[in-house]
């Protein structure tokens, strides 16, 4: 008797490359560490922890990542919980340009 919660799954997350720049919406994630909460959020991806986002039915994923400004010689100083959604619609543009 299994029970399905919707039809995304991890597969459904895109992996974007490091050096990725995500410009995201304010309804585009949540959770954010060192963003504010409700705001617009440029983030710089370091790593899309995929083999996360099966605990959240494949719908969102946490992203490592940075500020535009803060260069990549330190540990990931963002973090935000990004709807799936949203990373799958920046990999669309990416391969567009
Ligand atoms: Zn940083």
């Amino acid at each position: 008797m299994a029970t399905r919660y919707g039809r995304a799954t991890a597969a459904d997350v895109p992996s974007l490359p490091a050096g990725t720049v995500l410009a995201l919406g304010a309804d585009d994630w949540s959770y954010g560490r060192g963003l504010r909460a409700g705001s617009q959020a440029v983030l710089v991806v370091s790593r899309v922890r995929t083999e996360l986002s099966g605990c959240y039915g494949g719908e969102w994923a946490w992203v490592d990542g940075h500020t535009p400004d803060c260069g990549e010689h330190h540990e990931p100083c963002r973090q935000a919980l990004i709807r799936a959604a949203a990373l799958r619609d920046h990999q669309l543009q990416a391969v567009a340009e």
